[in-house]
């Protein structure tokens, strides 16, 4: 049986769960739910530097926007790629730019969201030129290599902090 405490905020409540952080008691009211277990309200402020994978709402229509156009433009770009020597390091390059263009419209926060959007942006492009081959059985493995490698940047990209 655990002891009886106080919330340190209302002296007078009785409470059996403390902040996750600095191990004060809080009661009902005070307790904040975070990510990491429950805290008291002056714990649960974290500072923004802090909240990394959290998006705000703004931030994820930039990013949506940001993944929309990096789609589009990736077309043309992704057919002169396709036409050059070395597509791969090219592949590699337009990869990490569309990665990194996606990382900083989203506010640098580099979470789940940001990287599916530079991953799916990313091999959007790819797709469209590489599915008619695929679908009519004609593989082209240097392409699908491009957009691996491609992809793997974008997601690199948005792993920096
Ligand atoms: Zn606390
Ligand atoms: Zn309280």
């Amino acid at each position: 049986m655990s002891e009886t405490m106080h919330c340190y905020r209302h002296p007078n409540r009785e409470t059996r769960v403390s902040c996750a952080t600095c191990g004060r008691p809080i009661c009902t009211d005070c307790m904040r739910p975070t990510y990491v277990g429950i805290k008291c309200p002056d714990d649960a402020k974290v500072p923004r530097g802090a909240r990394t994978g959290v998006m705000k709402p703004n931030q994820i229509l930039l990013s949506l926007l940001a993944g929309l156009g990096v789609a589009l433009m990736g077309i043309p770009v992704v057919a002169l790629i396709f036409d050059l020597p070395f597509q791969w390091l090219l592949s590699i390059a337009a990869g990490y730019g569309a990665g990194t263009l996606v990382y900083r419209v989203g506010g640098r926060n580099g979470g789940p969201l940001a990287i599916a959007i530079s991953l799916i942006a990313t091999a959007i492009p790819f797709l469209v030129w590489l599915a008619p081959g695929a679908l009519a059985g004609v593989a082209d493995v240097f392409g699908l290599v491009s957009m691996a490698l491609a992809v793997a940047a974008a997601g690199l990209a948005n792993r920096r902090s």
